[in-house]
């Protein structure tokens, strides 16, 4: 017998889990794209972008993935040859850095394994950097694979005044925790639409500052790609923004979807609920691994693990999952970019997600050890409430 029926649960790292109240919006033949109505919205949305992440500098909009949203800021960033430094703390930051690779940059990687990026490292490198030749360095805020969080603002003081831009993909992280691009000092953040945005997948962006506008080389250019088209279109030519037909059900998700976070619930008590629901799960693999030392968070250091995912070593992990999903109706994340993939997995507390749905997520799983014989400590559901009691 199955007691999956019912809502499903999705844990993944992206796609997140959709609000009915996005899919809705987005459920709605496409009024003329030429008219005063898109404009108008399109305009609005941008503007909540730039809000979200905390920037009065320029956004460039593309109708794509987070991988588009890589190439996107690289074809703005870099002529071939131009020196990229990569900060890598897992499975995103080698992609990364392979990817911009083939397309002509000289990619010099700094490998933290799976542990945050250290500032220190990042401060000799540069400082040893007499010809200034590092154009920029790149970093994940959030490295969806391992669940390192970096400390942005530490990378930009290890910067110092070397001239690099500083490149962060927040792709798993805006709108799940904290990001201020000016106060921080951030040149270039890129996103896409599916993890914290809370949308369907389809749409990445690329913010980016004066000194990156300036600084910005053009030797990878193409016509689709350059930033300078998008962000300096107006009212008048929405084509512009998007390089071609306007995503129009995508703005119009992505228009609910931002009104959720920053008009309804507010951006501060959203970090503050992915905050309390990654400490929910900490607690509950915590409390499991008192009683197996082979079932452990990935990331050590709490202050190093992201809000928006949490990576997990357990024994039996791949069977564990297949169980929760055929049983309970509960999908987890794989064990990607683990050392052992099938004895990792991955549970995702980003975008619309609640306490119910966290509890759900690791009573299946705890329902899943019971069934399967996987050695657990007691209690793991009992240390998730008492977080969740008193989310401080
Ligand atoms: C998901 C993700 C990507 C890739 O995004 P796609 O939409 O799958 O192309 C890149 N970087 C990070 C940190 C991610 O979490």
């Amino acid at each position: 017998m199955s007691l999956a029926a019912g809502h499903p649960a999705i844990a993944i790292p992206g796609p997140s889990p959709l609000p009915a109240r996005v899919m809705r919006a987005a459920h709605r033949a496409a009024p003329d794209i030429y008219g005063a109505e898109l404009a108008d919205l399109n305009l609005h949305v941008m503007a909540q972008l730039k809000r979200l992440a905390g920037t009065t500098g320029h956004l460039a909009p593309y109708i794509g993935n987070g991988h588009a949203g890589w190439e996107a800021a690289a074809a703005n960033l870099f002529s071939p040859g131009d020196r990229a430094l990569v900060l890598i703390s897992g499975h995103f930051g080698r992609s990364w850095a392979s990817q911009i690779e083939a397309m002509g940059v000289a990619v010099e990687r700094m490998d933290f394994g799976n542990a945050p990026a250290d500032p220190a490292r990042l401060a000799a490198r540069l400082a040893a950097d007499d010809a200034a030749e590092v154009h920029a360095v790149l970093i994940c805020q959030t490295d969806t694979a391992s669940g390192a969080m970096a400390d942005i603002p530490a990378i930009r003081a290890a910067m110092g005044d070397h001239p690099a831009l500083l490149v962060v993909d927040a792709i798993a992280s805006l709108g799940c925790a904290p990001m201020l691009m000016d106060d921080w000092g951030v040149d270039v953040l890129i996103s896409a639409s599916q993890k914290g945005l809370m949308c369907p997948p389809g749409t990445a962006f690329v913010w980016f500052s004066d000194r990156a506008s300036a600084r910005g080389t053009r030797g990878l250019t193409t016509p689709y790609w350059d930033w300078h088209m998008r962000a300096g279109a107006g009212r008048d030519s929405l084509w512009r923004f998007w390089g071609g037909t306007p995503p129009v059900q995508q703005i119009f998700a992505l228009d609910e979807a931002l009104r959720m976070l920053l008009d309804e619930e507010g951006l501060g008590a959203v970090w503050a609920r992915h905050a309390a629901l990654a400490r929910s799960v900490w607690a509950a693999v915590d409390a499991w691994g008192a009683g197996n030392p082979g079932i452990r968070l990935t990331i050590a250091d709490p202050s190093a693990r992201a809000a928006s995912v949490t990576a997990v070593t357990l024994p039996g992990a791949d069977a564990l999952r297949e169980w929760v999903s055929r049983q309970c109706g509960v999908t987890l994340g794989i064990g990607l970019g683990a050392e052992n993939p099938a004895g990792a997995l991955r549970i995702a507390h980003m975008g619309h997600c609640n306490a119910a749905m966290m509890l759900g997520v690791l009573g299946a799983m705890q329902a899943g050890m019971i069934a399967l014989g996987i050695d657990h400590g007691a209690g793991g559901l009992d240390a998730a409430a008492r977080v969740l009691a008193e989310p401080a």
